[in-house]
């Protein structure tokens, strides 16, 4: 079916979305109003309407939304029919923790090779996550691979990106403070969980939120 493109702003939120319908799927839900959805995923409900009508006619007036035909747009729109396969470069703290929480409980997402340099760390495993040597990481066959997760030191952090490019990578997740050069046709989200945190607390102490119920 054709389909219109679906604008970068809306397609950012179709991931929580999908989570939030997931849940209420599975708690029995079969319609909801986008005021409904909007308290749960804390979106105001003109956008969530405006997000929705790229989906097509999906809600009806005084209906609400259909909860399993949002969810089988959005697993097909999300590709959650086809296993997306990850790998993990660093297996250090933060590494370790994204392996062992892995991603297939909510997503069609998985974790499924890790790099390390640590000889310790080398040939082991985490959960059903192997662990090889970042030597041979530019002559392993990882084609059907084309997403990574960074979460190296931040001196190694370009040039294992640059390996991972050149081995077919197009997507990284960048948990390293470093801003990564790479060509314009590779994605690249940076999440600096310092700078999120240190964002929080100025925000706390300089914007408070005004307490609603008051
Ligand atoms: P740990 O305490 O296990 O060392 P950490 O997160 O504090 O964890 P970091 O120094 O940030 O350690 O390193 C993260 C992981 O990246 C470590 O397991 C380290 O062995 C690994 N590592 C370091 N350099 C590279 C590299 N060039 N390629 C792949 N992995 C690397």
């Amino acid at each position: 079916m054709a389909q219109e493109k679906i604008p970068q702003a809306t397609a950012k939120r179709l991931p929580l979305y999908y989570r939030v319908l997931q849940h209420l799927s599975e708690s029995g839900k079969q319609r909801i109003s986008s005021s409904e959805l909007s308290e749960v995923v804390k979106i105001d409900s003109a956008t969530i309407r405006r997000d929705f009508s790229h989906f097509g006619a999906l809600g009806k007036k005084g209906y609400g939304y259909h909860v399993e035909r949002l969810l089988s747009f959005l697993r097909n729109t999300l590709n959650q029919d086809e296993l997306t396969k990850v790998m993990l470069i660093g297996v250090g703290n933060l590494g370790t923790a994204l392996l062992n929480y892995n991603f297939l409980k909510n997503n069609n997402i998985k974790i499924v090779k890790a790099y390390d340099t640590n000889a310790h760390k080398v040939g082991t495993m985490i959960g059903e996550t192997s662990i090889h040597h970042i030597d041979q990481l530019a002559t392993d066959d990882n084609h059907d691979i084309s997403v990574a997760i960074l979460t190296v030191p931040a001196e190694a952090a370009q040039s294992v990106a640059e390996t991972l490019v050149s081995g077919g990578v197009n997507g990284i997740l960048n948990f390293t403070p470093v801003r990564l050069s790479l060509p314009k046709d590779i994605r690249v989200h940076h999440i600096d969980l310092a700078v999120e945190l240190q964002t929080l607390v100025y925000f706390l102490n300089n914007f408070p939120l005004k307490n609603q119920g008051g």
